[in-house]
């Protein structure tokens, strides 16, 4: 009988990193958690018969995104835009360029933005005010993660998952350098895996 050894757990857990994060901050568990006290309260802050779109940012708020329309108990319409912040690879600089617009037009329509993360808030200030000159009729911005202290300016946000802290942070659909994304639970980046970089 020929045994092959196998490389890779069957999903990827924080343990199979080694050093590369210096810690866990939010796990899978609570994800679960807290995502379904978010989609109880979206289910009562919107009428039955007018259930909002959801609008995820690339890449970051696949899995959010996937959680929260299976979590949600109304047909759940999504669309997609991917948007890039200019600068360097872990902080963002409000210049704003967009890769994937929408395939929906926004006319008329309650829309809720799900993100991952607000760092600076400078995206999500900017997409929030381009959907609205879309002609929406309300956007709201839902995420699951929130940098309160990192915060450049302010921005209106109806669901909040967890307030972090500032530290950079991965998995649950949050990368470094494309890797990290498939992490079930949110971790902290051990700095010496971004060491060096600008
Ligand atoms: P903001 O414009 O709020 O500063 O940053 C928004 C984007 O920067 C997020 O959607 C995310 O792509 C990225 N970002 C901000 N903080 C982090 C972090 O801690 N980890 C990762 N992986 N991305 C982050």
């Amino acid at each position: 009988m020929v045994v092959v050894a196998r490389r890779y757990s069957s999903c990827m857990d924080a343990k199979d990193l080694g050093d590369e994060l210096s810690k866990i901050l939010v796990t899978e568990e609570q994800l679960r958690t807290r995502l379904a006290e978010m989609a109880r309260q979206i289910e009562a802050d919107y009428p039955a018969d007018r259930p909002p779109l959801l609008v995820g940012v690339l890449k970051g708020a696949v899995m959010v995104m996937a959680d929260l329309a299976r979590e949600l108990r109304f047909h759940a319409e999504m669309d997609w835009m991917a948007v890039s912040s200019y600068g360097a690879s872990t902080k963002s600089s409000g210049v704003v360029r967009i890769l994937k617009d929408l395939d929906t037009a926004l006319e008329g329509r309650d829309v809720l933005i799900v993100e991952d993360i607000i760092d600076s808030g400078l995206t999500l200030a900017w997409l929030k005010e381009n959907l609205e000159s879309r002609g929406a009729k309300s956007v709201r911005i839902c995420t699951m993660l929130r940098k309160p202290d990192a915060a450049k300016v302010e921005v209106d946000v109806a669901y909040v998952g967890f307030d972090i802290p500032t530290d950079f942070v991965v998995g649950y659909g949050l990368d470094y350098a494309e890797r990290y994304r498939n992490l079930r639970d949110v971790g902290v980046l051990a700095p010496h895996v971004y060491a060096g970089e600008d």
